[in-house]
């Protein structure tokens, strides 16, 4: 079903993100975490891709698996920088085939290397990709990303804003956001969106902060910020108690966000777990929600 459908029934709810893990010998364990974090009832699970469609076969694969064997609603990552036509009319037959109805279409970041012009290609952003789908495939319900604090290749976040609003209006039904640390950013970006006419659901994204590198790897890759005192905080508690208390305050932390944020009346939110169960059943357990 179109995860657009199911917003429709069930209101507020939580969907998270997975990344399938490079290591075949490591899924057993990450159907474990799955097995684990079904209990919280996802709306939907999506599935990442890596780096310019890197690893798409393993998002395939598992994203399959989760429909079939988990019964779970999901949307797969599909980045198209790196593709073509023929390759993305092939695994969008196997994802229908399958009974996959979502997909999150992305235009994926760009090649650090500068080994390619995306210029040149086929598909030079997500909106081309939205086209595409909606010409060939027009029963997938469509997601796309959304960036609070602006895209790092862009101008200004209004002009992002505005290539959001084409990426909607070309058919997509919803949009997720990039992480964010501060809700005062979303809410600002929301009203932002609905000022140039943007009607459609922005689901906010929340990290649960579990580990300092991790972090920072991730904030150097997507440009969001982090507020000097939760920072602050983090370092402190790693000094004194080590990783487990830097996962401690992310929890509670994360679990602050997401209740402001429903009692802010979003529709939904989307945790990106990086597959770890315990820290997001914990704010599941808090914010009673499983
Ligand atoms: C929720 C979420 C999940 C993600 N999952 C993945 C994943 O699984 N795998 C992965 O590789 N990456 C993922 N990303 C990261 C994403 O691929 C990068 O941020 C990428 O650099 C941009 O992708 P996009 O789809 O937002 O691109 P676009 O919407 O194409 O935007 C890219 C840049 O181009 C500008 N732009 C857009 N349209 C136009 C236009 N028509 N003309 C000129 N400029 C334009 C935008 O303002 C922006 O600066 C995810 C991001 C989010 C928020």
């Amino acid at each position: 079903m179109r995860i657009i459908e199911l917003m429709k029934i069930k209101r507020p709810f939580v969907s998270l993100e997975f990344f399938p893990p490079k290591d075949q010998a490591l899924w057993p364990r990450f159907f474990e975490t799955v097995e684990k974090l079904k209990t919280v009832n996802p709306l939907f699970v999506s599935v990442t891709c890596g780096a310019l469609g890197s690893g798409q076969e393993y998002t395939k694969e598992i994203t399959i698996r989760l429909k079939k064997d988990f019964k779970l609603e999901v949307m797969a990552h599909l980045t198209c920088i790196n593709s073509s036509s023929d390759k993305l009319h092939s695994l969008l037959k196997a994802l229908l085939e399958a009974g996959v109805d979502n997909v999150l279409a992305l235009r994926g970041d760009l090649p650090q290397d500068k080994t390619f012009d995306y210029k040149e290609g086929e598909f030079k952003h997500a909106s081309d990709l939205i086209s595409f789908l909606r010409k060939y495939y027009p029963q997938f319900g469509i997601a796309v990303a959304s960036y609070p604090e602006g895209h790092p290749e862009s101008l200004s976040l209004e002009e992002d804003l505005k290539f959001l609003k084409l990426k909607l209006d070309r058919g997509a039904d919803f949009a997720i956001t990039q992480l964010f640390f501060d809700n005062n950013i979303y809410w600002k970006f929301l009203e932002k969106a609905r000022n140039i006419g943007i009607d459609k659901p922005i689901i906010p994204g929340i990290l649960p902060v579990t580990n300092l590198k991790t972090l920072e790897r991730i904030l150097s890759q997507c440009g969001a910020s982090i507020p000097e005192q939760l920072s602050k905080d983090l370092h402190i508690a790693h000094e004194k108690g080590g990783a487990e208390a830097v996962k401690a305050l992310g929890t509670e932390y994360a679990t602050m966000q997401i209740k402001e944020l429903l009692n802010g009346g979003v529709p939904g939110v989307h945790i990106f777990t990086l597959n770890m169960a315990s820290t997001c059943l914990n704010i599941f357990r808090t914010l009673n929600l499983i």
